[in-house]
């Protein structure tokens, strides 16, 4: 629901996790920054995608290209002709709606008035209509259910016109010469950057299909937004995996990518019940069998990850715009013939997740608000139960007072640990309140240093998640973090 949807943002920011981007000029829309929270946790989320593609699968391997392409590239993938978007345009506030989401918006409301399977009907009726490209069924679809513009209340609404997502700029500092486009764009995906370089990562790491490129970078589109926080940015990062297959056997490697995805997501403990899938009907150009990994936002069902089967159309493409071939020499004997299957553009499935929607993912799993009133006092706290191997901090070390010696017992420990996880140490506060502001950041161990620990070497181990605390030997700190994070 929107209030939990607002606690996670506000924690977000409050917590040092993520703010909004030149918040002193009062922010820019759809653009964030990571605090110092927030990009920990992402770079361990990218760390984990990044192990099991190219570390996990031996014949996967990783690159990272530039995000400034050729621009004929951006023709050859069909994204100057075909990454639009419908957009409309209410005449009376001047508001811009991506058709879709407009839709989507009024079918939540449906949905909150009771009218779940009416809603239903329209969201099939506008996936039926946008498989088409039926611009004047898609308005009078909107017409029909009288949806409203959220700003100005009415529905006067212009034709529905087809909007490009891609940012571009200007290369060089001298103006064009005359006749000479210098236009380039910032990439709206990472997939290219693997496929222009599908031959030079083949031949020089020699690779044997089926192989896959694996990727991590920034992306950018120009979206029309509404507010969804990190959901849609105009600005974030992608992690691309293009797996190339012998043609015929492409039915096979969508099936098996498809359920490796879901696994991964699960393999973090978050339960099955809040992932589905959602085969597409409606194909991309590129595509030739498609589906989206969703997960329960609070904001609902919404897509975190594709898995797109795209035979050989960006391969194709390429050979065709810059004139180089493509092929692979494939020396396996083919059974049927006795031959080697020798030249072919390979077929590719993509997997394709976004790093900041899946930060968002980790934080709704993660994000709860706790309630610990006894019949004595009231209490509550709010806990991150983040995957420990996720987490920003993975132990923090109090000492109870600052004296005695006690601090510097809980330094040697941070010595003895920060080279191996990162810890915290941390002496304000009582420790109640330092308890509490590690759950908000999803610190899965805290030890606190006491003046029993001077007289046998152990210290008090208190767990995020259950709040139980138990003893332990110095000696077994370390080991008791790296098991429950490896
Ligand atoms: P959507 O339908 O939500 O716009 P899409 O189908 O256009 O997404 P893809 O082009 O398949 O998305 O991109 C792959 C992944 O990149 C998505 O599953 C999503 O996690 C992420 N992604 C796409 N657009 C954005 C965005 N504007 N902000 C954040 N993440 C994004």
């Amino acid at each position: 629901d929107s209030n939990r949807f607002q606690a996670i943002i506000s924690h977000c920011k409050e917590y040092g996790f993520i703010f909004p981007s030149s918040e002193i000029y009062d922010g820019l829309q759809a653009v964030y920054d990571y605090g110092q929270m927030g990009s920990e946790l992402k770079k361990n989320i990218r760390d984990y995608w990044w192990k099991s593609m190219t570390q996990l699968h031996d014949n996967i391997v990783g690159i990272d290209a530039a995000i400034f392409m050729h621009p004929t590239t951006w023709k050859a993938s069909g994204h100057v002709d075909n990454f639009n978007d419908p957009m409309i345009d209410n005449k009376d506030s001047k508001k811009r709606y991506r058709v879709d989401h407009l839709i989507e918006a009024h079918a939540d409301k449906m949905v909150a008035d009771g009218r779940k399977d009416e809603a239903q009907g329209m969201l099939d009726e506008m996936e039926r209509l946008d498989a088409k490209n039926d611009f004047a069924g898609l308005k009078k679809l909107i017409t029909d259910h009288n949806i409203t513009c959220s700003i100005s209340g009415t529905a006067n609404w212009t034709d529905i016109r087809q909007f490009n997502l891609m940012f571009s700029t200007e290369f060089g500092s001298v103006a064009a010469e005359e006749g000479e486009d210098n236009t380039v764009y910032l990439r709206p995906e990472t997939a290219q950057g693997i496929f222009v370089n599908f031959l030079n990562v083949q031949k020089t790491g020699r690779m044997k299909v089926p192989f896959g490129i694996a990727q991590i970078g920034k992306a950018f589109r120009n979206e029309i937004v509404a507010r969804q926080f990190v959901f849609r940015m105009r600005e974030f990062e992608q992690m691309e995996m293009q797996f190339f297959v012998r043609p015929g056997t492409e039915g096979e490697w969508y099936k098996y990518w498809k359920e490796a995805r879901l696994q991964w997501h699960l393999s973090l403990g978050i339960s099955p019940e809040s992932y589905r899938y959602h085969d597409h009907v409606k194909l991309a150009h590129y595509a030739k069998e498609a589906c989206d990994i969703e997960f329960n936002f609070p904001i609902g069902f919404k897509e975190v990850e594709g898995i797109h089967s795209r035979g050989d159309f960006d391969l194709s493409q390429h050979e065709k715009f810059s004139k180089k071939k493509m092929q692979y020499f494939d020396n396996d004997i083919d059974p049927a013939t006795g031959k080697p299957f020798g030249n072919y553009i390979p077929y590719v499935i993509e997997t394709s997740i976004g790093l900041d929607r899946m930060f968002l993912l980790i934080m709704s799993h993660a994000y709860e608000e706790q309630d610990l009133s006894t019949a004595e006092k009231a209490d509550s706290r709010v806990v991150l139960k983040l995957p420990a191997k996720l987490s920003p901090i993975k132990l923090a070390v109090l000492p109870l007072t600052k004296k005695d010696g006690l601090p510097e017992i809980a330094k040697s420990i941070m010595d003895e640990c920060k080279s191996h996880f990162k810890s915290f140490y941390e002496e304000k506060d009582s420790i109640g309140k330092r308890y509490r502001r590690m759950d908000a950041l999803g610190t899965p161990f805290c030890i606190t240093v006491d003046h029993q620990t001077k007289e046998d070497n152990t210290v008090t181990v208190r767990h995020r998640d259950s709040m139980e605390q138990e003893r332990i030997p110095i000696s077994e700190i370390r080991n008791l973090v790296l098991k429950a994070i490896e």
